[in-house]
């Protein structure tokens, strides 16, 4: 394992990419403007990066259909896709480091978290994307025997990818992996605040052999170059991660434009509910401050709203609090830091505003509070844990996307599935419990696209994510990513 000081030297030799990748190479933004892009840690400048805006777009947009109309991708054979994108696998596995410590730099998240988590699980996806695209077989249809009608798999066209900020590189390879895979071209606009890692792969995609103009990056901000993609008539598909507010837009714009089709994965407001029969009381509070206070709360699954057991709730405090005191914000460029500092200004005022909320609405505060800022020292926030919350309370019902959580109990089972149930998220769920019947009951209740038991966030690429209601659709990783990325097409022959 490298130290901080191996970190450091490491740093000193990065060369960060900072303009658009299009048809296979770096260009700056046709208007010439560009973003600053900070450090959250110190403040610092990494890069100023490309501003893509809607001319930038309509130049990918183009070279990604000519790309895809010439089928130098999407005729390939399969096999041969796949041995370039297992190339890249490769590459990614090579400039392992370099990808962690970009990230690190670009959003705050741990170091340690990127090693153990983000860099091997974005290769992973890359991977089985690849190893599945030549698994997959069409059918034959039993009409009559004067016909043959055969159901294939094609790819889309020009998928473009919006993607937030809490794991970098991990929700592009979600997306890019299997719409790669399936043989569409992809146009990919990172998050404007951490779009380092997604330029540097463009590059290594190139290196592994995917042709130009079949992966692009377009750095740039939400309401211009993500606005643009979205409303253009030559994409034919948009996934999107990131909030439940801009999920809503995009499908406007869809109907707005072509009806594109839509993928959203977005924000939740995830409970975790803690019966009085769960094994050991201490292993969930441990669980519960993970499901929280992982990379700073900003996690899309965070479990925001946890529901204790009346009968158990002051012997878990206890444990709870204990657990999250071993969050303490640090360097997260050190090994031994499990949290970092938060993404940026607008996100540690967020995070700050929704604690007050919480403190005025008469929520008892039992760790942390109201951080404190210092100019150029960073974005940083402790663990706060409030109980005595209530479901009237903002911060109860809204995704805080910050390391806040909110403690309640219940009497019985009935109760905490209705507490549960009682948000307009429905992206995850953590149940305690050590009877197997409940685990099962309650899950089966749950209005959520994932429920852990005993657990929390747990997972490889071979299981579906994503959410029901207003967490989005569709689903990222397995088989049912690949589906997403392909049209079913009926040709009927008659003999
Ligand atoms: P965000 O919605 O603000 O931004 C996400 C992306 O959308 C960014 O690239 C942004 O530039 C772009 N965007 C913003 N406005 C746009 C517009 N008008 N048109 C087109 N694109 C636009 O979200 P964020 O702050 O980057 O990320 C945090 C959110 O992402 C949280 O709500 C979190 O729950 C969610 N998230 C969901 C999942 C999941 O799998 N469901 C995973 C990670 C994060």
């Amino acid at each position: 394992m490298k130290t901080y000081q191996d970190w450091q030297a490491l740093r000193e030799t990065l060369n960060l990419r900072s303009d658009a990748y299009i048809n296979g190479q770096f260009t700056p933004a046709k208007n010439g403007a560009t973003f600053a892009c900070i450090n959250p840690t110190d403040e610092s400048l990494l890069a100023n990066v490309a501003s893509c805006d809607e001319a930038d777009v309509d130049y990918a947009v183009e070279v990604a259909q000519h790309a895809f109309r010439s089928g130098v991708w999407s005729e390939m054979a399969p096999g041969q896709r796949k041995r370039i994108l297992q190339k890249w696998a490769d590459l990614l596995a090579q400039h392992f480091d370099e990808l962690a410590l970009t990230d690190t730099l670009d959003m705050g998240k741990s170091i340690s978290e990127m090693v153990n988590i983000d860099i091997p699980d974005s290769i992973d996806c890359l991977r089985w994307s690849a190893e599945c695209i030549d698994k997959l077989y069409g059918e034959i249809a039993p009409t009559n025997p004067q016909n043959l009608a055969l159901i294939s798999r094609e790819p889309l066209g020009v998928v473009a990818i919006i993607t937030p900020w809490n794991y970098p590189l991990m929700m592009v390879m979600w997306k890019i992996a299997p719409a790669l895979a399936a043989g569409n071209c992809v146009i990919l606009k990172p998050s404007e605040k951490s779009p380092l890692s997604a330029l540097r792969i463009a590059e290594l995609a190139t290196q592994a052999g995917v042709p130009d103009g079949v992966f692009n990056v377009l750095p740039g901000f939400g309401h211009t170059a993500g606005k643009a993609l979205a409303l253009h008539h030559g994409v034919g598909t948009l996934a999107f991660t990131g909030s439940s507010r801009v999920a809503g837009m995009l499908m406007q714009y869809a109907g707005q434009s072509n009806m594109k089709r839509v993928w959203l994965e977005a924000g939740g407001k995830s409970p975790c509910i803690v019966f009085d029969d769960c094994k050991d009381i201490q292993a969930a509070a441990q669980g519960a401050a993970v499901a929280i206070f992982t990379n700073q709360g900003e996690v899309c699954i965070a479990c925001s709203r946890l529901y204790v057991h009346n009968s158990i709730k002051d012997e878990f405090l206890k444990h709870l609090l204990d657990a999250a005191r071993q969050y303490v914000p640090g360097d997260p460029l050190d090994p031994a830091t499990k949290m970092g500092p938060l993404v940026d200004k607008a996100q540690f005022e967020r995070v700050t505003e929704f604690i007050e909320s919480a403190i005025a609405d008469g929520a008892t505060l039992e760790l942390g509070g109201v951080p404190n800022y210092s100019e150029g020292q960073g974005f940083f926030a402790a663990p706060t844990i409030f109980s005595d919350a209530s479901h009237e309370m903002e911060f109860v019902r809204e995704e805080i996307f910050g390391p806040v959580l909110a403690m309640m109990t219940f009497e019985t089972e009935e109760e905490a599935i209705m507490l549960a149930n009682d948000s307009k998220y429905g992206l995850g769920a953590s149940i305690w419990t050590a009877d197997l019947s409940r685990a099962h009951r309650v899950s089966r209740k749950l209005e959520s696209g994932m429920v852990w038991v005993n657990t929390w966030g747990d997972g490889d690429t071979t299981v579906p994510f994503g959410g029901v209601k207003a967490s989005g659709n569709g689903r990222d990783k397995s088989w049912h990513a690949l589906e997403k990325y392909t049209e079913v097409k009926n040709t009927w022959i008659r003999l």
